[in-house]
């Protein structure tokens, strides 16, 4: 497996702190020369997991888990060294030199796409919810006080009718296994290709880099089911991600 030279792991690793990684999974307090908190790798009610900025590592003395800021990532996001890497690499803006024996994987690239699917998809549903056939999901967030710049800043949309969003999606150039592997759309017995998401308000999820995971949708009136999530896939694990679901934008 292709691997960076040490010298650039250094550099990202001294370029993002560990108590500032850590804080957007953790609330720390700081407590003479180290920061504490509540475990995220096990379950408890005092903190045990602490943090040292001078050591640059992180310890719980409750199950035993510790070190660097790439150990943390791997943990938490469920991710490989090379993806932390990549991950504080560009969170430090770092331009990593290529890996080549990365991108060939086949799986890497159906990630990519699929990054891509929900991109687009996250985009359209938003444009969406202007549009005047979307009359209903308007008065509903009108009537939920939801500000435009909340709307905006969480990307908040409205998915269409039958396969609206599939056929969209063929138009951009997307193959079906692409479009398939992101869970938006399923195909019935009869092969026909529909939308999962039909007449709801949508929500993306998104990772710590921003990248749209997974949605969110709710329906306008009282018909079950409330709310429908994406199914698991190649970029979205509900465990793995579960402890930090939040919004690709700040607000
Ligand atoms: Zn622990």
């Amino acid at each position: 497996m292709a691997r960076y030279s040490d010298e650039i792991i250094d550099e990202v690793r001294q370029t993002n702190d560990i108590v500032d990684i850590v804080s957007q999974y953790v609330h720390l307090k700081r407590s003479g020369r180290n920061y504490f908190g509540l475990c995220p790798f096990h379950n408890e009610k005092s903190p045990s997991f602490s943090v040292s900025p001078e050591k640059q590592i992180f310890h719980c003395f409750g199950c035993g888990v510790g070190g660097n800021v790439f150990t943390f990532l791997t943990k938490i996001e469920g991710i490989n060294f090379v993806e932390a890497v990549q991950m504080l690499a560009e969170r430090a803006n770092i331009q990593l030199p290529a890996l080549d024996n990365n991108l060939d994987n086949a799986k890497e690239q159906l990630k990519a796409k699929v990054y891509k699917v929900n991109e687009f998809a996250a985009k359209y549903y938003h444009e969406n919810l202007y549009k005047p056939e979307a009359k209903e999901a308007q008065e509903y967030v009108k009537k939920r006080k939801l500000s435009n710049d909340t709307l905006i800043a969480f990307q908040i949309g409205f998915s269409g009718k039958f396969d609206e969003l599939y056929k969209e999606l063929k138009k951009q150039g997307f193959e079906d296994r692409e479009i398939l592997e992101s869970g938006l759309v399923n195909r019935n017995d009869r092969g026909q290709y529909i939308d999962r998401y039909r007449n709801r308000l949508m929500f993306p999820i998104c990772d710590v880099r921003g990248r749209v995971i997974a949605f969110g949708g709710r329906v306008l009136d009282d018909s079950k089911p409330k709310y429908i999530n994406s199914p698991e896939n190649i970029v979205y694990s509900k465990g793995r991600h579960l402890f930090r679901i939040k919004c690709c934008k700040k607000i």
